[in-house]
C-alpha cells in the first residue's frame, strides 16, 4: 500500500484522492474550508465550481473535447460525476454545480481509503507530514508522497511556505494575461507580417486599423462589460499593468499611443502607415497561436470575443485563451515541475507533486485531468522512480510538454488547445479534418500509454461511456 497526503479538496485534489484510493492507496485529504475560505468559494463541499457551470465543448474534434475523451478513457471520477449531474447546454458539458459538488463530496466521505481532514495546511515537514493552523502536532506522518493541489487561491501561509521551497521568483500571485488566438483563424488578407521599422520582414503579425475602424473599436472597448474586481485583486495589479480598456478610458486616442501605436509599420496593402495597429506575437515555436500584445484585459469572456473581433483581421478569431486579470497563485512550471508533475528540486524526503491551477494549468477539466495525472504518477513512480511518460500527442500530454519545458519563458497558465500540439506530419488544409486527425492521433497515443501502464501491473479504472 502507499499513503498519500493531498492538500486541497478542489477539482484536482478530489480527483487525485478518488483515483489513488481506487488504485489501492490510503489517502489523507486536507481541506481548509469551512474553517478558512477563499474569496470565491461559497461553501464547504469538495470540488466546488467557483464560477461558470460549464466544462466546455464535448465535440471530439475540439481541444476541450479531446481532453474529455482522455478523462473518459482513463475513468475519471469527477468527469463521471459531471456527466451524472449534467444539465442541457447544447454541445457543451454543463452541470448543476451543487449536485456535482455534493456527489463528489459523498464519494470522498464514503470511501474507506480516504480520510478528509478539515483545516488549513500552513506548511509541510521534511517527512511529508502536514502542519495545520492552530495545531502543534503534525498530521499524516506516514506519507510516501504528497500532492499539493491548493488551487489559485492557495492560503497565504501555504503560499509563503511554497515560495520558500521553490524560490522567490517562481511563484506568481496575479495573472494578468492577454488573449491568445489561433493563427489559422486570422484573416491573412488583412493581417501582415512585419516588425517595427523592418519593412516586409519580422516576427510580428500586425492588424491595421483605418480611422473609422479604430473609432468603432475604441467606442465598444470603453463601453464593454467588465468582470468586477475585488479589492484583493486590485491592490497591486493596476499599478503593475493596465488593462487595455482602462487605457482607452483615459482618453479615446490613448491606445493609439500605447499598445496600438502604428509607428514603424507600413501596411503593404496601402503602402502607408496605418491609423493604429495591433501587434500579435507567436506563442509557440510553430507559430500556431498568437498573443494580442499589450491586451491584458478585465472584460468578460463574451465581451472579449465580441469587441476583439472588431479588430480588422480578427473577425473570425478563435480564442485559445481569454485575457484574465485576477488573483492566481501558480508556480513557474517550466522550472519547477517535470512532466509527471513532480517538483524537481524537492527538499522533502518523499516525492512532492503538484496538481491543478497552482501547478500552472487553467480550466476546470485541466484541473481534474492534472489531479488524475498526478495520481497515476504517484502510483507509478514509487520512491521517485521513472514512470511512464504521457505522450505529447495526447491533449494533456501536449499541455505538459509545453508547461514543463525549461525553454518556455514567462509561463502563464494555459488551457489545452491545438496551438500547443505538435503539428501533424502531413498538412491538412480543412480545419475540421485537421482537428479530427489530432484527436485520432491522440487516441492512439493514449491507448499505447494505457498498455505501457498495464504492462507495469497498473490497472487504471475502466473507460466511462
Ligand atoms: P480549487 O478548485 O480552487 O481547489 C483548491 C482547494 O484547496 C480549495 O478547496 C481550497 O479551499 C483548498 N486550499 C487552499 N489553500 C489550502 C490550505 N492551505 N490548506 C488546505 N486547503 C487549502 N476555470 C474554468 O474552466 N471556468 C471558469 O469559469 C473559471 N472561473 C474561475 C474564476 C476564478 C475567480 C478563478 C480564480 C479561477 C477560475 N477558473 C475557471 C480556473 C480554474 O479552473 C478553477 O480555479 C479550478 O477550480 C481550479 O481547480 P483546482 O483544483 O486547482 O483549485
Amino acid at each position: 500500500t502507499c499513503n498519500v497526503n493531498i492538500i486541497g479538496a478542489g477539482l484536482a485534489g478530489s480527483e487525485a484522492a478518488l483515483y489513488l484510493a481506487h488504485l489501492g492507496c490510503s489517502v489523507t485529504l486536507f481541506e481548509q474550508r469551512p474553517e478558512r475560505t477563499t474569496p470565491v468559494h461559497t461553501g464547504d463541499a469538495c470540488a466546488e465550481l467557483v464560477c461558470s457551470n460549464s466544462l466546455k465543448s464535448m465535440k471530439p474534434e475540439s481541444a476541450a473535447g479531446m481532453l474529455k475523451g482522455e478523462l473518459a478513457a482513463l475513468g475519471s471520477f469527477l468527469y463521471e460525476a459531471a456527466l451524472d449531474n449534467r444539465v442541457s447546454a447544447g454541445g457543451a458539458l454543463a452541470v448543476n454545480r451543487e449536485d456535482f459538488s455534493e456527489s463528489v463530496t459523498r464519494a470522498i466521505e464514503s470511501n474507506d481509503r480516504i480520510t478528509l481532514v478539515r483545516g488549513e495546511v500552513v506548511s509541510l515537514r521534511e517527512d511529508g507530514s502536514v502542519c495545520l493552523a492552530g495545531m502543534s502536532e503534525p498530521v499524516g506522518c506516514d506519507a510516501d508522497a504528497v500532492i499539493l493541489a491548493s488551487g489559485p487561491l492557495t492560503s497565504d501561509a501555504l503560499a509563503e511556505w511554497l515560495r520558500g521551497i521553490t524560490g522567490e521568483d517562481t511563484l506568481a500571485f496575479y495573472d494578468a494575461a492577454a488573449p491568445i488566438v489561433l493563427a489559422d483563424s486570422l484573416d491573412m488578407t488583412k493581417v501582415f507580417r512585419q516588425s517595427r521599422y523592418e519593412e516586409g520582414v519580422g516576427d510580428y503579425l500586425n492588424a491595421p486599423f483605418s480611422k473609422e475602424e479604430y473609432e468603432t473599436f475604441a467606442h465598444e472597448l470603453v463601453g464593454a462589460e467588465r468582470v468586477i474586481m475585488r479589492d484583493f485583486e486590485t491592490r497591486d495589479l493596476f499599478q503593475a499593468c493596465q488593462p487595455i480598456e482602462e487605457i482607452a478610458r483615459k482618453g479615446f486616442d490613448a491606445p493609439r499611443f500605447g499598445p496600438l501605436k502604428p509607428v514603424g509599420l507600413t501596411d503593404p496593402r496601402t503602402g502607408r502607415r496605418p491609423w493604429a495597429a495591433l501587434q500579435l506575437r507567436a506563442e509557440d515555436a510553430h507559430g500556431q497561436s498568437f498573443n494580442l500584445v499589450g491586451f491584458q484585459t478585465n472584460l468578460t469572456f463574451p465581451e472579449q470575443k465580441r469587441v476583439f473581433r472588431l479588430i480588422p483581421g480578427l473577425e473570425h478569431a478563435e480564442f485559445v485563451r481569454y485575457g484574465v486579470m485576477h488573483r492566481n497563485t501558480f508556480v513557474d512550471a517550466p522550472h519547477i515541475l517535470d512532466t509527471s508533475l513532480r517538483v524537481v528540486s524537492n527538499p522533502l524526503s518523499v516525492p512532492l507533486y503538484m496538481a491543478g491551477q497552482v501547478a500552472g494549468t487553467e480550466g476546470y477539466c485541466e484541473a481534474i485531468r492534472s489531479g488524475l495525472h498526478a495520481a497515476i504518477s504517484v502510483f507509478s513512480q514509487p520512491m521517485g522512480k521513472q514512470g511512464v511518460t504521457l505522450p505529447s500527442e495526447t491533449a494533456f500530454g501536449a499541455l505538459l510538454s509545453y508547461a514543463c519545458n525549461p525553454e518556455t519563458s514567462d509561463y502563464q497558465p494555459m488551457h489545452v488547445n491545438f496551438g500547443i500540439m505538435t503539428p501533424l506530419e502531413r498538412k491538412i488544409r480543412n480545419k475540421g479534418e485537421r482537428y479530427a486527425a489530432y484527436a485520432e492521433r491522440g487516441n492512439r497515443a493514449l491507448g499505447e500509454y494505457r498498455s505501457q501502464l498495464a504492462s507495469l501491473g497498473i490497472a487504471l479504472r475502466g473507460p466511462i461511456d
